[in-house]
């Protein structure tokens, strides 16, 4: 009896551990900020450095991530941006990236957007008189 008690004691005291990391994971998660400039990420147009090391850098728009990007391209192994449509994490080079009227971030007049999809993107465009613009992340322009 005390056994089986000390089993469902252990148990509960599981379950309220694993309940605080899901809540510590979640508020950090929301807490993210720019590591160029501390803006707050809105993670549908955010920028992910992925270093050598193991590392991760994050940007809460292109504009930063450009900013940042230079000085870091040596120690990048891959970049991933935010697919503007679903929020997935795409590789920058897949990405289709357009320059428009609409400012992501006001914070540092982001214009630029990224779509995993042509067709999201030749949306985007039509829509807020956007042009075509190349990777500014391409790791392969040394
Ligand atoms: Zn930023």
């Amino acid at each position: 009896m005390t056994l089986k008690k000390g089993w469902i004691v252990s148990f509960i005291i599981v379950v309220i551990v694993l309940a605080g990391f899901v809540w510590a994971i979640k508020k950090g998660a929301s807490s993210d900020r720019c590591d160029y400039d501390g803006t707050r990420i809105e993670p549908l147009y955010a920028v992910y450095f992925f270093l050598q090391d193991g590392s991760e850098k994050k940007f809460c728009s292109v504009v930063c991530a450009s900013m940042s990007f230079s000085a870091l391209k040596k120690q990048i192994k891959v970049v991933r941006v935010a697919d503007e449509s679903s929020g997935a994490k795409i590789i920058a080079s897949q990405a289709f990236f357009v320059e428009s009227e609409v400012v992501t971030v006001p914070h540092i007049k982001n214009r630029i957007h990224a779509f995993a999809k042509k067709e999201d993107a030749l949306n985007h465009l039509q829509k807020f008189k956007g042009r075509w613009i190349e990777n500014p992340l391409d790791m392969s322009i040394k």
